[in-house]
């Protein structure tokens, strides 16, 4: 069976420098906020390209604590609209309506399964105050679309690049460095991963930096001196120290990424699975490999017989949710055609290429004129 995604396998070239780092941080005694964030925050803005980092303790938290570092801003007050991509995965929304904030769900793109910029507009309403742009499956939402739509509205645009790391829009520009202030997961399935939950915000904003540095740890400002009602939600040390091990290899292994991308682009031949499309290649980091097709359900069943595991990115939309009930009612058939029609093909380091072909023929050989 070629596995989905084999965790052991992407991180096994690490396990030497792992295992130097955890004795080094075991030695160091300093568990919490010790050398590992300082110097992964500092190198992670640095490759970022932003001014400040802000290690937290997932990615979901790095959303939530933006929010809430802009309700102190009083740049957002409770109750005030937030445009988010229908189709993207939940924690997006759920950081909007955690922070008492309101979700607008808005229509995503079919060719880039990205937010459709022609379809914000009417979304927009005298409390509208923010987009949240989501590179989903690891390619760049429409930059120069969402940056204009946000000044001429007067919007914060905030991006959520949990799946985009590296993801470069221009030599000088990457993601988590295109937008007022940008979200990020190192998940141990992302294309950064630790081995654990953690994450972190990046920003230009030296106002919002300082708030969310407090936010994360209790609001406090020293030991016992507590200025904000914070939370708990720093990034582990040892995470840390793991992600920087990591971090130096990022680019290639997005190269990589790319790479195995590239030759299913090159190599699936049917006319009946729709390919995933992009405009530029280095906008996309290829979290996921996501084709499209009318008999997903048949293929799916077909490729795990012939012994290759696929994913559904995602089975249910937010609306369908129980969780968001409220939002039953709304209707968005284009978000509800990708549940039906997506499939996630393995892609990750550690696929051999005889498994990558081995893949290919077999989608290849699918009978599709039965
Ligand atoms: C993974 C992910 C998150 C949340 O990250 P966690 O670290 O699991 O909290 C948020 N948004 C998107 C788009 C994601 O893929």
């Amino acid at each position: 069976m070629i596995k989905f995604l084999d965790l052991k396998l992407i991180n096994k070239p690490f396990e030497n420098e792992f295992k130097k780092e955890f004795n080094s941080f075991l030695n160091s005694g300093n568990y919490i906020l010790g050398d590992g964030v300082l110097k992964f925050e500092e190198e992670f803005s640095s490759y970022c390209g932003t001014k400040y980092c802000i290690g937290t303790g997932n990615g979901l938290d790095a959303l939530h604590l933006i929010f809430e570092g802009y309700k102190v801003l009083e740049k957002l007050n409770q109750g005030d609209e937030v445009i988010v991509p229908a189709n993207t995965y939940i924690a997006s929304v759920l950081a909007v309506s955690n922070s008492g904030l309101k979700p607008v769900l808005v229509e995503p793109d079919l060719n880039t399964y990205n937010i459709d910029v022609s379809k914000i507009e009417q979304a927009i309403t005298s409390k509208t105050k923010a987009i949240l742009g989501v590179h989903l499956y690891g390619q760049l939402y429409n930059v120069q679309g969402l940056e204009r739509i946000c000044k001429q509205n007067n919007l914060l645009l905030i991006e959520d690049a949990a799946q985009a790391h590296g993801a470069q829009f221009t030599d000088s520009r990457k993601s988590g460095n295109l937008s007022d202030a940008a979200a990020f997961s190192f998940y141990p399935t992302k294309n950064l991963g630790a081995l654990g939950d953690a994450g972190a915000i990046t920003t230009n904003d030296e106002e919002l930096a300082e708030i969310i540095f407090k936010l994360r740890n209790y609001g406090r400002v020293s030991t016992y001196s507590n200025e904000l009602k914070g939370y708990n939600s720093r990034l582990d040390e040892l995470q840390a120290t793991f992600l920087r091990v990591k971090l130096k290899h990022l680019d290639a292994l997005n190269q990589k990424r790319r790479e195995i991308a590239q030759y299913y682009i090159e190599n699936i031949t049917s006319k009946d699975i729709i390919l995933p499309p992009f405009n530029n290649i280095k906008q996309h980091v290829f979290h996921q490999f996501v084709i499209r097709s009318k008999r997903r359900d048949e293929l799916k069943k077909y490729l795990y017989n012939n012994g290759v595991e696929t994913l559904i990115h995602y089975p249910i939309p937010i609306h369908k949710q129980m969780a968001y009930k409220e939002f039953k009612c709304i209707e968005l058939p284009v978000t509800e055609i990708i549940p039906n029609e997506v499939l996630s093909l393995p892609l990750y380091l550690g696929l051999t290429k005889s498994e990558i072909s081995k893949i290919v023929s077999i989608v290849n050989l699918f009978k599709w004129n039965r």
